[in-house]
């Protein structure tokens, strides 16, 4: 009697433990539920779910892709911050201490860095141009006659034609290098009209999107309502494939962005120092699903979206890195080799990952239409890396720019017809080239996706106790 009324008991606590386990149903909704309910299960036009990135994200890339970016190739990132604005005169230069970026001294970039900035010439002859590409630290010491035929080729190519991203000239007197790790991406405070502005130009004017359909929750729009963003939402989904991927990139962006201010947020400030860390208020505001309406729950997804479209840019780029001939030149032979090894595994563990996005999808149907829709697609992108320099923080500006070139470069990967043509069976190709710039902004973009997606699970557990 005693043993089988024991075993009642317990099969009612597990019963108990079931029910409070099974997403607190019966109390009320934890602050944690309002902001992730909505984000799990499978991505729209996707066939991965946001678990699984989660889980390989979190433990198995997270970490070793933080080690590489800490690495001296990866640190230093060479930009003009000072290119004048494209479309309006009257920036506002925030002033704002948080906003200020240093650049490095000369002395503090490897030489091996500074040297790899040279751009070809038509003009410049073969042996010089093999000597310069030495430098460039894309091909090895001994060069072979496949990569003098490939420094050839790259001097006949016209490189814009592939480009989603309208890039600075680096050769510009007004161009610097920045330490990344002591520039970080957080809060700086930037906010306001200003900002909106600049979200503002880049949805309405750019994400293909007729005037007349509003966005919902718009600051800068007056007189809105439900019936807005359900017009919002039909007019999304009655988009092709293409287009509404394009909204959700830029939409998974601004979200990464507005994490990352969130969890690197300016607590306390003394003379003495500065405390940043999480702001769980900060990110409620701009996640929690009752107070946006519904929004932030589903920007959370667009930005696991970026994620999957990054990642499979990498595992197609995988040749490329392979290349025998192929450095990470810092001019330090011992770390340059240890950095291509773990950058090569890191590479292959994402080639591993089982679900990609499928790119195949995209473009596809009658031939003459699909490439006026990459075109249109290409040219929207690039403006959207113009409007960067329209943005009046620098910090702000400086990851702007870093980001949108690398998920630039990301979509060169995915769509570019020399990659396409000649991968994987025929092996790694010449005719497919990635700047140094692109190189250093592709992984520190997705570096800053990874983290975002890292910072999720801390603000769940966050917000696991508040109601
Ligand atoms: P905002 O984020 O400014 O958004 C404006 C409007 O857009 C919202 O009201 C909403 O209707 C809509 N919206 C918001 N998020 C999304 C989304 N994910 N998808 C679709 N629509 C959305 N601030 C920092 O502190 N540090 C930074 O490093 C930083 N970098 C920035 C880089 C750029 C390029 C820009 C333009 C801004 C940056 N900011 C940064 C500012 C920051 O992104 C916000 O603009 C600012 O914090 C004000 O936020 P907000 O809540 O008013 O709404």
């Amino acid at each position: 009697m005693g043993r089988s009324w024991g075993f009642l008991v317990g099969l009612l606590g597990a019963a108990w433990l079931l029910r409070s386990g099974d997403g607190g149903q019966q109390g009320p909704e934890t602050a944690a539920q309002r902001c992730f309910c909505q984000v799990s299960g499978y991505l729209d036009d996707c066939t991965c779910d946001v678990e699984t990135i989660d889980r390989f994200n979190n433990y198995r890339l997270f970490p070793r892709l933080q080690k590489l970016l800490e690495s001296d190739y990866f640190r230093y990132y060479k930009v003009n911050l000072k290119r004048p604005c494209p479309f309006w005169n009257d920036i506002n230069q925030c002033g704002r201490r948080d906003c200020a970026v240093k650049p490095c001294h000369s002395d503090e970039v490897p030489d091996g860095i500074k040297s790899a900035s040279y751009k070809y010439s038509e003009e410049a002859n073969l042996i010089e141009e093999c000597e310069q590409a030495e430098r460039l630290g894309a091909v090895d010491e001994s060069l072979s006659e496949e990569t003098q035929k490939a420094v050839l080729q790259w001097t006949k190519h016209d490189d814009s034609s592939d480009s989603f991203c309208e890039v600075d000239d680096i050769q510009s007197p007004d161009a610097e290098y920045v330490d990344l790790l002591l520039n970080p991406e957080r809060y700086t405070g930037y906010k306001g009209p200003d900002a909106w502005k600049i979200w503002n130009v880049i949805y309405e004017e750019n994400c293909f999107k007729p005037q007349t359909i509003k966005r919902p929750l718009t600051p800068l729009a007056s007189g809105q309502g439900k019936s807005e963003e359900n017009t919002f939402y039909s007019w999304l989904e009655g988009l092709c494939v293409e287009k509404r991927a394009f909204y959700r990139l830029i939409s998974g962006l601004h979200a990464s962005i507005n994490v990352h201010l969130s969890a690197r947020y300016l607590l306390k400030e003394t003379w003495l120092e500065k405390k940043w860390g999480h702001n769980v208020t900060e990110f409620q505001q701009r996640f929690d699903g009752i107070l946006t309406e519904g929004e932030g729950p589903r920007r959370l997804k667009n930005l696991y979206f970026l994620y999957l479209i990054e990642l499979r840019a990498l595992s197609k780029v995988l040749p490329f890195f392979e290349r025998p001939d192929f450095q990470l030149f810092t001019g330090n032979k011992v770390q340059d080799a240890e950095n291509k090894m773990l950058l090569l595994e890191i590479l292959h563990d994402i080639k591993s990952f089982p679900l990609h996005f499928d790119e195949n999808s995209f473009f596809a149907g009658d031939k003459k239409e699909a490439h006026k829709l990459k075109e249109d697609f290409r040219l929207h992108f690039r403006n959207i890396s113009r409007i960067m320099d329209c943005v009046g923080c620098f910090k702000c500006r400086l990851w702007g720019k870093l980001q949108t070139q690398g998920l630039g470069t990301a979509l060169k990967i995915l769509f570019s017809e020399k990659l396409i043509a000649n991968m994987p069976e025929s092996g790694p190709s010449y005719e497919f080239y990635l700047t140094r710039q692109e190189i250093v902004s592709l992984f520190n973009a997705f570096g800053r996706i990874s983290t975002s997606v890292r910072e999720l699970e801390n603000f769940r557990n966050l917000l696991q106790n508040i109601h």
